[in-house]
Parts: C-alpha cells; sequence; structure tokens
C-alpha cells in the first residue's frame, strides 16, 4: 500500500505510474537517478479505488502502514514527527497516473503545531518563517480538510479575508511585512475562522492531521473541477489518486532561499531554452498561484546567493531529458543555497510545440520515434489549424493605437470576442454562440467552466506557469497572462489600461503568440498549415510548423495500420484531405451534389414526377451534372480510392418544408404546378420518425431508375478520366442495408449499368460493389449480406442511432444530462459507444469476414476523426477509418497510437 522513496531504499520506479501516480512514479525515478530528491513515500492509487469502493475507509491497515512510514522517514531524515526540538514536516499531495493540474489538493507544512513552530524557529533560528509556515499550513488544512471555502464566485477566500483585515488594522500593505507577532496573532484569528466555520477544533497531533490530509486528497478526487477535467480528458474515474507524503523543504526561509518550476524546453513553442520562473524567499504555491509575478530563470544566473544552485539546474535540465525521454515540467526549491528536485512530469504542450520538440528530441537522438508519436494528443493537432490575426487588419489595429498592454505569450493563435469577467458570463456568451475572451485578474480551478468556453484567455497576474497558462496550453486556447498593466474591477465590471476602459460584452483581442492586447475587434486569417496545405499561398519550405508536422505525420504513419480516408463530396475537399493526407474516399454523399446550382430543380421535378416516363426525363437532365461531379472527384483523386455512396436521404429534404410557405410558391413556379400539389407532396414524404422512414437503399428499390442514373453517372465519369490517362477506382456504397435481398437488387442494376457503359465506351474499369453496415440487422447478418458485398463500411451515425433508439438529430435534449448522471461517459454521436454499437461492429466483423475473408471493412460515420473510436476500430480490425478533410491528421496519430498501443501488449 506504500512504497518509499529514499537514501536508504527506493520501491517504486518510472514505470509504475498506474500503481503510484505520475508524481510518485517519478520522484522514485528520479531519486534512483541520484537527483537531490527530499525523502518520503507514496500511498498507492488502489488505496483511493479502495477508498471509494468502501464507504470512504481507508484500507485496513493503511493507518498502521502509515505509522511506520513515518517512523521510516524520522530515521531518514533524522527529524522527528510532533518534536518541538526537531520536527519533521511534510507535504501532502495528490498524483494521479495523467497529471490533473490544479485540480485536486495539496496540503504543505502538515506537522506544524504551537509547540513545533516554536521548535521550528529554535532550529531555524527564525520566528517569522515559523509562523509564516504555521499561518500557510492552518490555510491549506483549514480549507482542503476542514472546508472552509468561499461561498460564490465572487467572494474573497475566508482566509485572505482574514489577513487583509489584520494587515489595514496594524497598518502594512504586503504579507511580508507582517512581523512574527503579527503572524502569532493571525495564527490565533485563523484558528477561531475555522472553529467558527466547522464547529471543530484544529487538530494538533501530526499523526491525526496526516489521515485528515490524506482523506482529504481521496476526496480531491471527486471535487467537481477533478471530475470535470476528468471528462474533458477522458481519464477514468476508476484510476484513483496517488497520495504523495514528502519531508519539507523550505524555500522561504529568507534570501538564500528559492523556489521555482521549469520547463526543460519552451513549452508553448517548443524552442529548445531553459524556461521557467523562480521567487526568492517563496513557497511553491506561490509561483503557480500568480500572485506575485516571479522572475525569468535565466535571471538565476545573475544571482549572487543562490547563482551557483542555477548551475546544478542546467545540469538537471540535460539528465532530466536524456532519463525520461521528453521535455519535463519541473517543481524545484532551493533551501540555504542547496538545490532539491520536488517533482518532474512530462510537460504539457501547445500542438506548435509538441510538433517541434518531438521533431527537435528525435533528432537529437533524445526521444524514440514511438514516444513521438505515442506523446501527442491528436485532438489537439487543431491548434494547427486556429487562426491567427489577419496580416492587414492586425498592422491597421496598431496603427490606430489599440493596442493596450503587452503580457506573456502564453498560449499561440488568435482570438478576438466579447470580454466576459467570470466563468458564468464566458459560459452565458458562448451559449449564445459569441465569441469569448474571459479576463481575469488570475484564474483559479473553479474558473474552468468558463475557460473551456473562451476563444481566449487573458490575467492580469501571474506568469508562464500559472493556473491560466498551464490550463490554456493544455487546452490549446489562445492565452495572455500577466499583462500586468490592465485592471480588472469585478464589482464595477470593468477593464481599465490608461485611458481605455472597457464594459463587460466590449471587445477585446489578444494574440497568444505575442503577449498583446487589443480593444476591438480583429479579423483573423488561415493558420501557416492551412496556408501551405489549403490555400498554398505559403510554400512548404518557407515553414517551419510545416515540416515540424510533416516529420511527425511521417513517423505515425511508420507505425500505422489502418488506412486514412475521407469523408468528401467535392474536388477541393478531395484536394484538401489529400494535401492532410487522406488516402482515398471513404465517404462520398451524392446528395450533398443535388443542392449545387440548378439541378436542384432537376431534383425536385424527379421527386415530383407522377409517372416513371416524366421521373427517367428528369433524372436524365440529372445525370450530365452528377457525372461531372464523380469527374471532378476521380480527377482529384489521381488513382485513389473513391468510395461514392447512393442517394440516402428521405427525399423531403430536398423540399421546402411547412415553414418555408415561400420556397413551397418558388418551386411550384418553377416546376409548373400548384402550391397545393407540393404542399401535398411534402406532406406525403414527411418522416413522422425522423430518419427511419423511406430512406436510404429503400429509395433505390422503389425507385430503381434513381440508382440507375446514379450508376451511370459513376461510371460515365469513370470511362470519362480514364480516357484522359487517370486511374480511377470506384467502390460503389449501398445504404442502409440490413436485408441481403435489398443489395442483391441493387447491386443487380450497377452490375447490368456498369457492363452497358463499358460497352458503350468502350472502356474497361475495375470496381467494386460494397454496402453500408448502419442498422443492427446488417450486422447481425453480416455473414449473408457479405455473399454480395464486396466491402463494408460502418456508418456509425445510423447504427448509434438505431442501436440506442436514440434520434441523432434530437438527442442533443437529453445527451448532457445523461452525461452528467454518468449514463453514458461520452457522447456516444461523438465517440464510439463500445460496449453496446461496439458488439455490434464486432459481430458484424466477424461475421463478415467468416463469409469473405479478406472482405475490406471501414468506417465512415463521424467517429471516423475521433481519437478514441479509431483506438477501437483499430482493435476490431477494421481496414481504414474516413473523417473529414480537417480531422485527417487527427486520424494519422491516432492510428498510429492505437498500432503502437497493441504492439506493446
Ligand atoms: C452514418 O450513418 O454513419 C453515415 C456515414 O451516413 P449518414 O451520416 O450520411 O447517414
Ligand atoms: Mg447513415
Amino acid at each position: 500500500m506504500i512504497y518509499y522513496f529514499g537514501k536508504s531504499k527506493t520501491d517504486g520506479a518510472g514505470d509504475m505510474k498506474a500503481l503510484l501516480g505520475g508524481k510518485g512514479a517519478n520522484l522514485a525515478q528520479m531519486t534512483k537517478i541520484g537527483l537531490p530528491v527530499p525523502p518520503g513515500f507514496t500511498i498507492t492509487t488502489e488505496c483511493c479505488v479502495h477508498y471509494y469502493k468502501n464507504g470512504k475507509k481507508h484500507p485496513e491497515g493503511l493507518d498502521v502502514d502509515m505509522k511506520k512510514a513515518v517512523t521510516w522517514l524520522e530515521k531518514e531524515t533524522g527529524k522527528k514527527f510532533g518534536d518541538p526540538k526537531n520536527p519533521l514536516l511534510v507535504s501532502v499531495r495528490s498524483g494521479a497516473r495523467d497529471s490533473m493540474p490544479g485540480m485536486m489538493d495539496t496540503i504543505l507544512n502538515l506537522g506544524l503545531n504551537d509547540d513545533t513552530t516554536e521548535g521550528l524557529k529554535k532550529a531555524t533560528s527564525n520566528g517569522r518563517f515559523a509562523w509564516d509556515s504555521y499561518r500557510r499550513f492552518l490555510q491549506m488544512y483549514g480549507d482542503v480538510v476542514m472546508g472552509v471555502q468561499k461561498r460564490h464566485e465572487n467572494e474573497h477566500e475566508p482566509f485572505e479575508e482574514v489577513m487583509h483585515g489584520l494587515k489595514e488594522e496594524v497598518g502594512v500593505k504586503e504579507d511580508t511585512d507582517l512581523t512574527e507577532e503579527h503572524l502569532q496573532e493571525l495564527v490565533a484569528r485563523y484558528k477561531k475562522l475555522i472553529k467558527e466555520r466547522t464547529g471543530k477544533t484544529f487538530p494538533t497531533d501530526p499523526m491525526k492531521q496526516l489521515e485528515g490530509a490524506v482523506s482529504a486528497v481521496f476526496g480531491s478526487w471527486m471535487n467537481e473541477r477533478a471530475i470535470l477535467y476528468r471528462q474533458k480528458y477522458r481519464i477514468p474515474d476508476e484510476w484513483g489518486t496517488a497520495v504523495n507524503v514528502q519531508s519539507m523543504v523550505f524555500g522561504n526561509m529568507g534570501d538564500d532561499c528559492a523556489t521555482g518550476v521549469a520547463f526543460t524546453r519552451d513549452p508553448a513553442n517548443g524552442e529548445n531554452v531553459f524556461y521557467g520562473e523562480y521567487l526568492v524567499n517563496a513557497q511553491g504555491e506561490d509561483v503557480v498561484a500568480g500572485v506575485r509575478t516571479p522572475l525569468k530563470i535565466a535571471e538565476m544566473a545573475k544571482d549572487k546567493i543562490i547563482g551557483p544552485a542555477y548551475k546544478e539546474l542546467v545540469d538537471v535540465r540535460k539528465t532530466l531529458e536524456k532519463n525520461f525521454g521528453d521535455v519535463q515540467d519541473f517543481e524545484f526549491t532551493i533551501e540555504k543555497k542547496k538545490l532539491y528536485m520536488l517533482q518532474t512530469r512530462n510537460g504539457k504542450r501547445t500542438a506548435l510545440a509538441y510538433v517541434k520538440i518531438a521533431h527537435d528530441m528525435v533528432k537529437e537522438k533524445l526521444m524514440t520515434p514511438e514516444h513521438a508519436v505515442r506523446s501527442g494528443d491528436p485532438e489537439a493537432l487543431n491548434q494547427l489549424l486556429q487562426p491567427i490575426f489577419d496580416t492587414k487588419a492586425y498592422e491597421q489595429a496598431k496603427k490606430d493605437g489599440r493596442l493596450m498592454a503587452v503580457g506573456l505569450a502564453a498560449g499561440p493563435g488568435a482570438a478576438s470576442g466579447h470580454v466576459a469577467f467570470t466563468a458564468a458570463k464566458a459560459e452565458e456568451f458562448a451559449a449564445m454562440k459569441k465569441s469569448v475572451i474571459l479576463a481575469r485578474i488570475e484564474t483559479s480551478p473553479e474558473d474552468l467552466r468558463g475557460m473551456i468556453a473562451s476563444d481566449g484567455i487573458l490575467t492580469c497576474r501571474g506568469g508562464v506557469s500559472s493556473h491560466a497558462a498551464l490550463v490554456a496550453r493544455q487546452m490549446g486556447k489562445v492565452c495572455v497572462a500577466g499583462a500586468g498593466d490592465i485592471e480588472i474591477d469585478y464589482h464595477k465590471g470593468t477593464l481599465k489600461c490608461g485611458s481605455v476602459t472597457l464594459k463587460e460584452g466590449d471587445f477585446i483581442s489578444i494574440n497568444g503568440s505575442t503577449g498583446e492586447v487589443f480593444h476591438g475587434l480583429i479579423d483573423t486569417a488561415d493558420s501557416e498549415l492551412k496556408q501551405v496545405l489549403v490555400s498554398k499561398t505559403l510554400k512548404p519550405a518557407d515553414s517551419k510548423v510545416y515540416q515540424y508536422y510533416n516529420h511527425i505525420m511521417k513517423l505515425a504513419d511508420k507505425f500505422r495500420t489502418l488506412g486514412i480516408r475521407t469523408n468528401a463530396d467535392q474536388p477541393d475537399q478531395v484536394e484538401n484531405a489529400i494535401a492532410f493526407g487522406a488516402e482515398g474516399i471513404g465517404l462520398c454523399r451524392t446528395e450533398h451534389m443535388f443542392f449545387e446550382g440548378d439541378r436542384i430543380i432537376a431534383v425536385r421535378k424527379m421527386i415530383l414526377a407522377e409517372n416513371d416516363a416524366d421521373r427517367k426525363a428528369a433524372l436524365a437532365q440529372l445525370l450530365p451534372y452528377q457525372q461531372k461531379d464523380f469527374e471532378g472527384i476521380f480527377k482529384a483523386l489521381n488513382g485513389l480510392p473513391a468510395c461514392i455512396r447512393l442517394l440516402d436521404p428521405p427525399l423531403h429534404e430536398f423540399l421546402p418544408q411547412h415553414d418555408n410557405k415561400k420556397g413551397q410558391e418558388e418551386v411550384a413556379q418553377q416546376l409548373g404546378i400548384t402550391v397545393k400539389e407540393v404542399q401535398r407532396l411534402v406532406e406525403e414524404l414527411h418522416e413522422f420518425n425522423p430518419m427511419l422512414g423511406f430512406r436510404g437503399c429503400r429509395l433505390g428499390i422503389c425507385r430503381p431508375e434513381i440508382s440507375e442514373m446514379q450508376a451511370r453517372a459513376i461510371f460515365q465519369a469513370a470511362a470519362a478520366v480514364l480516357k484522359a490517362g487517370i486511374k480511377v477506382k470506384p467502390e460503389i456504397m449501398v445504404p442502409l442495408v440490413g436485408f441481403k435481398k435489398e443489395l442483391d437488387l441493387q447491386v443487380e442494376i450497377i452490375h447490368r449499368v456498369a457492363k452497358e457503359v463499358m460497352k458503350e465506351t468502350g472502356k474497361k474499369f475495375a470496381y467494386t460493389v460494397g454496402t453500408m453496415i448502419e442498422v443492427p440487422r446488417g450486422a447481425l447478418t453480416a455473414d449473408e449480406i457479405a455473399e454480395t458485398a464486396e466491402f463494408f463500411s460502418f456508418g456509425t451515425n445510423d447504427l448509434t442511432q438505431t442501436a440506442l433508439g436514440m434520434s441523432r438529430d434530437d438527442s442533443g435534449s437529453f445527451l448532457p444530462h445523461y452525461q452528467e448522471l454518468e449514463i453514458i461517459k461520452a457522447n456516444p454521436f461523438a465517440s464510439i459507444d463500445t460496449t453496446g454499437v461496439g458488439q455490434l461492429m464486432k459481430i458484424g466483423v466477424d461475421k463478415g469476414r467468416s463469409t469473405r475473408e479478406d472482405l475490406k471493412i471501414g468506417i465512415c460515420g463521424e467517429h471516423g476523426g475521433d481519437p478514441a473510436s479509431v483506438g477501437f476500430c483499430h482493435t476490431i480490425g477494421l481496414n481504414y477509418v474516413s473523417c473529414s478533410p480537417f480531422r485527417v491528421p487527427i486520424a494519422r496519430l491516432a492510428a498510429a497510437q492505437a498500432a503502437l498501443k497493441s504492439a506493446k501488449k
């Protein structure tokens, strides 16, 4: 249940994150490689899991083991718990398998009481320091363990309020101006506050304090912000957190002490520079909380007293990268000029930093290619597509003197929108579909919801490792932190800088790549990656970002076994997708072409036709349009496969609905019929049960001439393109098949038309015919269907709605509630419900391949671009995933990660 780390023995290691949490495992690893780590012990995640499974009780024997561990730690440090002469003090920190920065609780200076504080005073000959440590401990313990907290968003912290009151009374401005006697008074007031608020007395026995602290850290696993964080990053609740109890070292004993956080490289842009900050005479939370703006780490070299420790830090930087094989984000403390390492972890980084660091570290042989691929967050690659300021608008804003302030560039990209001063307001603006910049004096974990809702985050206080910067970087939000010239007044609802005053809701623009803050809106423009790959206005050779990105994508391609295709219906979409790395089309929804230009009139004529002859005439009008579309697509594909689906949606979707009288009148006029007739047909075609009626292959079965026209358009296009010397690989896909016979009937038409076209054009072309598996019956009878189908593609949008009996269009009204109640873990329309829908897919794969061993199987529902679903598709043996063009890079990386994961097993 408990693992030790110290000079005399270290039980854990860096690869034991599941059991010891990231922090515990890495503390053990750092101790092993000889870095100066204060000794301590880790209570395993299993204890936390047990705690929740057993009505929040510690597992049997834990308290005894904890006592043993404390005895060991006393020997290791030569200090004693509760001993006024030489007190052992510890920190108690959470540490889950994946780091969840700032989401759970920490307690420092545990072991202090009135007696040991006097002992600490004697040991350090520093009464002020001893009493300041005690008041900090009371503050944290009171908050975290005893629950003395602010009761609403804009109330001040109760302990801060008490301190503020005392400072006013004694007439001092800074915390550091409080004398030892003031701090003694403050301790008395804190104890009183705790008693008043909780009715309980603060415990003086260090062992009792420790038991309370351990329970509180376990408890913080289930606090609201930790739950929210886990939902966002899909960290399972079942993991639990470990608890690290570590002997304290102090960065706040005087000017020969300091504390800081650093990254071995810049986590915002990935540059190979030592990046971090520190505060002299301070405790760790002062740096992260953003209350005092810290100094840049390089400044430390010039410090006469602690300068030598900087040299050690530079060595530590190298050792860490070499040993951990990735960028490290570490905390350190200098106590009386001696350096101590308090934690290290793989640094969270922006997508830009990810591609740059992976590129550089692989080339420097510090990182393995496998780790380079594994360590990326596929979803975060979206950040590389995020806008930057439009150059002209940006220059103009500068010329117009709209630059208000410059803070720290903490999250790259540009954002422009309405300023909100509270998380709630940010959520409110976002719900109104407004773009939002959340501006706070400093952010705290309570602001998480607002940060998620915002396009950009701005703070007045705090450094590059402040909460705002840390979280923004991870979420890929644009962020400017510590813009010190800006003043925010929550009560007045204003943001002021020099002569400019903005009210909540006014426009503001921030550049997270430079730290600039402007008032007013500034237009944004395409990211560099889009300029290279989409608009092609930038040459690959001129874009470093593109080169880093491309390096990672190439690495990913080496590992992945899944093919990557795209859902695209137009040549320009196909071109974009290929530029992003797609290897063909996985779904071309032909109906999307029906809305283009004049052809919708022909489509409507076809729908409204009273007899076969009229319908055929309308379809004949449509044929050349469709053929041209397919020619464009085949050309853009240049020989890559094109999976083209026959018409799928219910026909009423092509007609103006009940609420569009004007549209109906227009159609009546265009087609020379009465409005009444249009209305009658709309009525007739209307779906009572959306998406379960007259659609999919049912259309082609009841109106075979539609399938015939579409097949003809595809094959004539194929012949024409072949004639121009371009290869084609059409795959014709029949939607919504649940019975083999449905497919048989459609296949008959397709083969007949293919033969006719080959004969007419004199061109021979290979093609295949397959089906979508998107209703449960299709999956359950896949063995029969595979007798006819040459390939399958899972239409998981429909398969999800039919398997769950939840309409894909209106489930939004209850799904969020379902998620809150944990009926579902994630939206099943975004991420495959692996236990339910996933079973149907597995059955479909197994049965399909029992008939046709080499059956090619893909997926073309929205899930094809969701990293977790891509992982699932890999495990059940699909051949490819297909997703929208802009998600292709995400799918490539996710597919590579899935392959690495299964290779490891
Ligand atoms: C599906 O159902 O998953 C699918 C791709 O088809 P559509 O979304 O067009 O119904
Ligand atoms: Mg479908």
